[in-house]
This record gives structure tokens, sequence and C-alpha cells, in this order.
């Protein structure tokens, strides 16, 4: 379902920010709020995969719903498993395998600071490493 939503970030992330939620919304408009940025992003479709790459990737972010004119505070879902949002940096692990049809899995071990477990070789996952492992072009893994 798409809505429209206020987000305030840090203004040095900004960037990054703006280039996965350009994908999912119609419409962005960006105001600098001293170190903050706000954006206001309509028609956005925050699904359940855009959700959690919000928690994951922005711990700190503000996102805010907004209904008849009004701002309510919206809180990213972080589902406990991960399931084909990021892939495992392991090239032993399963899930690297080309021709096994394994989605990479991970369990959520904490969520400030992040650190992920892959489900299948036990390799840990912390901020860094999600953040290099999402930017990464990967066509197993569905935006
Ligand atoms: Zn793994």
């Amino acid at each position: 379902m798409k809505n429209n939503f206020f987000l305030k970030v840090e203004f040095s992330r900004i960037a990054e920010l703006i280039d996965f939620l350009v994908q999912h919304c119609e419409e962005l408009r960006i105001t600098r709020e001293g170190e903050n940025a706000g954006i206001e992003a309509r028609g956005l479709e925050m699904d359940a995969a855009l959700s959690a790459r919000l928690a994951i990737l922005y711990p700190e972010i503000e996102v805010n719903i907004i209904e008849d004119g009004k701002r309510e505070r919206f809180e990213p879902d972080l589902p406990v498993t991960l399931r084909g949002i990021l892939n495992c940096p392991n090239p032993n692990c399963v899930t690297s395998q080309p021709r096994e049809p394994a989605l990479p899995e991970f369990v959520v071990v904490s969520r400030r600071p992040i650190l992920l477990l892959c489900t299948y070789c036990g390799r840990y996952l912390n901020q860094n490493r999600i953040t290099a492992e999402l930017f990464k072009v990967n066509k197993k893994v569905p935006l």
C-alpha cells in the first residue's frame, strides 16, 4: 500500500538513502534542517524489504507516516529472520553457490548495534559488512 512519509536522517547519509527511496516512491522533497535532512516521500510503497533496509541501515532514522496532514511516528519493522534481502559474504556458504536455490537467510542477533547471523554457515555480519553487501549488485536478491 502506498502512503506519504516524512523521514529525518543525518544530512551526511542522505545520498545513499535517496538512491533507494527513489525506486519506491512517486515524489521526493528534501529540506535541510540543521544537521539533518527532512525527506518527504510521496506515494511510498513501504514493503517489508524497504522497512527492513531502513531498520538495518539507519537505526537512528525518524520515520513518520502522514495521514490527514498529521505526522504519526512509524517504526520500520525488522523481522527476526531476514530472507533474500542481502547476501552472505562467505564464498563457501551454500547460498553463495550459483547452482544452489537456497535464499540467503539471517537471524537478527541484535538491533542496536545491528548484528546478523547467517543461518547456513554461521557467519556474523556487522553494520559495515551489511552496508557493503546491500549495495552490491546481485540478481539473486530482489529489492
Ligand atoms: Zn552464510
